[in-house]
C-alpha cells in the first residue's frame, strides 16, 4: 500500500509499505479521507517539533495524518462493535484506557505517557490506502456523511465542538471567533448550528475572510487589527461577544478575543502555542470574565457530533477549500503551508465520497 512521510524539511514523500494486519481489538480500515491538520504543519512538515512541552513526544518518522474516516474492511479478533463494512471515524489518540482520563474518554489527556500515542505522529495514521486502528478508537460515521466529513470531525470540529460545548453557547449569545483557519471556520458553522444568536469572525488575512464570508454561517466577518474589538461592540448592539474564542493560537488573537468579550463573557481557549499576555484588572477582573482552556475533545463527543451535525444539517465538508489525491501529498501539503485556503483533504484518488 501508499503512505506518506513527512521528513520535516517542507515536504511530503510517498513510500511503499506491507498492509498490515488487524490484531487484537484492532481494526484495518480502509481510508475514505484524511485531513491536514494546522499541528501537522506547526511540528511535524516545516520541522519535527516536540508538541507537549520540552520532553513531549515528537513525530516517529511513521505515516502521516491524525484525521482520517474510511471503511473497515478486517476485523482482528476481540472487536465488538465494528466489523468489514462499517464507516468509521477514528479519534486520533490513542491512551493507556485505563486511566481516569481514558476511562472519560479524553484519550488525548491519557495519563500514561509510555502508553500513549497519536495517529500520524507515534503510530501510522491516515495518510495511506490503509490504516490500522483500535476499535475502541473508532466511531461511526452516519450514512449522511462523507468521509470527508469524517476526517474533518475527527480533529477540527471536536475541538471546536468541545470549546464550544464548555461555554454553553445558545439562542442568547453573541458569538464571535478569532482566528479563521479550518477550526475557527467550523467553530463557526457549530456556534450557529447550536442556535447563537449572532457569529461573528475575526481573521487576519484578506483570502481567509472572503472564504469564511462565502459559507454563509457568519453574519459578520472582520479584520484583524487594532480595531477589531471596537468592531465587534459594533455589530453586537455595544455589548461586545458574549462568548469568544481563540483559534488562532497567537498571543494577540487571545487578546483580541479577551477585547472583544462583552462584561460576564465566556472565553475558550482553543488555539495551540504562543502565550497569553493580558492586564488583569480592567481586561478580566472588571469584566467578569471566565476563561475556559480546551484541549480537543473526547471520543464520546465526537460520536455525539457526528449525529448532533446530520441532525442539524450541517455539513463539515463544506469549509473544505481543496482536495487533493494521495499521490499528490506534496502539492496538498505545500498549498496547505501558504495559510491561505480553508481546510485541505487528501482521499485515494482526489475526489469526495
Ligand atoms: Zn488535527
Ligand atoms: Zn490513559
Amino acid at each position: 500500500m501508499r503512505g506518506v512521510v513527512l521528513p520535516g524539511d517542507s515536504t511530503a514523500r510517498l513510500g511503499e509499505y506491507d498492509i498490515p494486519t488487524p490484531g487484537h481489538g484492532q481494526l484495518l480500515v480502509e481510508m475514505g479521507a484524511s485531513g491536514i491538520c494546522g499541528s501537522d504543519l506547526s511540528y511535524i512538515y516545516r520541522e519535527h517539533k516536540t508538541h507537549l512541552g520540552q520532553d513531549g513526544p515528537a513525530y516517529k518518522g511513521v505515516i502521516a495524518g491524525h484525521e482520517p474516516s474510511g471503511t473497515v474492511v478486517a476485523a482482528g479478533r476481540g472487536c465488538r462493535r465494528f466489523g468489514e463494512g462499517d464507516r468509521v471515524i477514528v479519534y486520533h489518540i490513542v491512551g493507556c484506557g485505563l486511566c481516569l482520563n481514558c476511562r472519560a474518554g479524553h484519550y488525548v489527556s491519557c495519563s500514561r505517557t509510555d502508553q500513549r500515542e497519536a495517529y500520524g505522529w507515534q503510530r501510522d495514521g491516515g495518510h495511506a490506502d490503509y490504516i490500522l486502528v483500535e476499535e475502541r478508537t473508532c466511531v461511526p460515521l452516519p450514512e449522511e456523511l462523507t468521509f470527508v466529513d469524517g476526517a474533518l470531525i475527527a480533529c477540527g470540529f471536536g475541538t471546536a465542538y468541545e470549546g464550544l460545548l464548555r461555554t454553553a453557547v445558545g439562542g442568547t449569545d453573541d458569538f464571535c471567533v478569532v482566528g479563521l483557519g479550518p477550526v475557527g471556520l467550523a467553530a463557526g458553522m457549530l456556534a450557529r448550528a447550536l442556535g447563537a444568536k449572532t457569529v461573528t469572525g475575526v481573521e487576519l488575512s484578506e483570502e481567509r475572510r472572503a472564504f469564511a464570508s462565502s459559507l454563509g454561517f457568519f453574519d459578520h466577518v472582520i479584520p484583524a487589527g487594532s480595531e477589531a474589538a471596537d468592531a465587534v461592540r459594533e455589530v453586537t448592539g455595544g455589548r461586545g461577544a458574549s462568548v469568544a474564542m481563540d483559534c488562532s493560537g497567537s498571543g494577540a488573537g487571545r487578546s483580541a478575543a479577551l477585547a472583544a468579550a462583552a462584561e460576564w463573557a465566556r472565553i475558550s481557549l482553543v488555539g495551540e502555542g504562543g502565550r497569553l499576555e493580558t492586564e488583569v484588572s480592567d481586561a478580566l477582573l472588571h469584566k467578569q470574565l471566565t476563561i475556559y482552556a480546551s484541549w480537543v475533545t473526547s471520543v464520546q463527543a465526537m460520536e455525539r457530533l457526528a449525529a448532533n451535525v446530520v441532525a442539524w444539517g450541517v455539513r463539515p465538508r463544506d469549509i473544505v477549500s481543496n482536495v487533493f489525491a494521495l499521490r499528490a501529498a506534496d502539492e496538498a501539503y505545500r498549498l496547505a503551508a501558504s495559510g491561505q485556503v480553508g481546510k485541505i483533504v487528501i482521499t485515494a484518488d482526489g475526489r469526495q465520497r
